[in-house]
């Protein structure tokens, strides 16, 4: 297969100037950049004018739902829903059922990636045997097949005793650690954000505290083994100023995350009890909402990850507090991204290409990739001027609880080419 996508701008994790050029591709490897490129006879020609050149994204918390609970999500579905929205390589959360807890259920997860997923599919595993909180998950199997980042996601590791050892354990392998930060018994029913719209609603509220406790606590834990501590989607200002305190001390090995909802959204949008803005944690207020947007300018989350979190319609109709947390983000978060930031100016295509590609790669020990000669075939078209609507027909995702659903943004994923293959065209 060979390609040449003449008048693209280009893209990178460095400048936020974007180069017009045309990029010849053949083989899976990026041939030559520049303008007036001579290519053999046959090349497909592709006239991005006005379209942007951007590597592939990578999401760093995903729920994928497969094994058990295959009605909200397959590995292949997800694997689709990435690929409309620029997504080309994803790490599974081990909330599943069974929980990827060993080196066996790590096995059959890969096994079926491998079978029926279209982009690379990596998977976590748990710190705790079934995210219990209590013993240690067979961790040295799980590392001899790959396995990276230890998490129990879903749920904060119960006894800080457990954590404490997987890490004096698992450190030296090269292992690292992704909390979800929530004490349980502060967090109650996990409905939405404790503060004026909780009291309103008339439904107990988890309070910012229930979460920036563990944040802190995870860190110190951190601190005291050693280990690499990476704190997933946080949700409040405090939480925020935690991590970016801790960093500027500058002796512990600390990342952290924030999802595009907890950017964009505040519980003020949950409106009439509307669960599509149901997630843990919760959305809290538009000056959190303004605080993080900071903190992503600024550094202090190193990534963007969505935790897309399919859940089935049936599930979501349900009242309020009885709804399932978390919404889908695979189709929706790069569209979404560009629409309320890019195109807005808040930042630029550069924050993106770091924080959604160059640096949720690094965490896991994989080479960034970016468009220049030489380098393997890992990229996306995106136009800026064309618009999404995101309809039922058009996300893959098996579950559509998101916000956006029906909504048009602009912002449009026309091609993503992955080696050898184009993985979807729209160009
Ligand atoms: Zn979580």
């Amino acid at each position: 297969m060979s390609l040449l996508i003449t008048n693209a701008r280009i893209a990178s994790a460095t400048s936020p100037t974007l180069t017009e050029t045309d990029v010849f591709l053949s083989d899976g490897i990026i041939r030559k950049i520049g303008k007036g490129l001579t290519v053999p006879d046959g090349t497909r020609v592709i006239d991005a004018c006005g379209r942007i050149l951007l590597p592939g994204m990578f999401d760093a918390h995903v729920h994928l739902r497969e094994p058990g609970f295959e009605a909200k999500e397959t590995i292949a579905t997800g694997a689709e829903a990435a690929i409309n929205g620029g997504i080309t390589g994803l790490v599974m959360m081990p909330n599943t059922k069974p929980a990827i807890d060993s080196a066996t259920v790590v096995g059959q997860v890969l096994d079926i990636a491998k079978r029926t997923a279209r982009i690379p599919v990596y998977t976590s595993g748990c710190v705790t045997k079934d995210r219990h909180g209590k013993e240690m998950a067979g961790i040295d199997g799980m590392r001899a097949l790959g396995v990276r980042m230890l998490t129990d996601d879903g749920d904060t590791t119960g006894d800080p005793a457990v954590l404490m050892r997987a890490m004096q354990y698992a450190t030296e392998f090269g292992m690292f650690f992704a909390s979800h930060c929530e004490v349980p018994e502060l967090a109650g029913p996990r409905a939405l954000n404790e503060g004026a719209m909780s009291y309103r609603l008339g439904i107990k509220g988890s309070p910012a505290c229930a979460e920036e406790i563990i944040i802190d606590r995870d860190i110190r834990l951190a601190h005291a083994t050693g280990a690499h501590i990476h704190i997933q989607h946080v949700s409040s200002k405090l939480g925020m100023e935690t991590i970016r305190w801790w960093k500027q001390r500058g002796d512990v090995r600390v990342t952290a995350e924030v999802a595009p909802h907890h950017l964009l959204f505040s519980d003020e949008d949950i409106g009439d009890y509307d669960t599509h803005y149901k997630m843990n944690p919760p959305l809290r207020t538009r000056a959190d909402n303004e605080a993080l947007l900071q903190g992503l300018i600024d550094g202090t989350f190193d990534l963007i990850a969505t935790d897309h979190a399919p859940h089935t319609p049936f599930e979501k109709s349900q009242d309020f507090v009885s709804a399932p947390n978390g919404i889908t983000g695979l189709d929706t978060a790069l569209v979404s991204l560009h629409h309320y930031f890019v195109a807005s100016g808040k930042f630029g295509w550069d924050l993106i290409v770091k924080r959604f590609s160059a640096e949720p790669r690094r965490l896991m020990g994989l080479p960034a990739v970016s468009i220049e000669e030489g380098q393997p075939v890992d990229l996306i078209l995106f136009d800026p001027d064309k618009e999404t609507t995101f309809s039922k027909e058009f996300m893959k995702s098996k579950s559509q609880n998101t916000p956006f659903l029906d909504q048009t943004l602009k912002g449009s994923v026309e091609l993503v080419v992955l080696g050898e293959s184009v993985l979807l065209d729209r160009a």
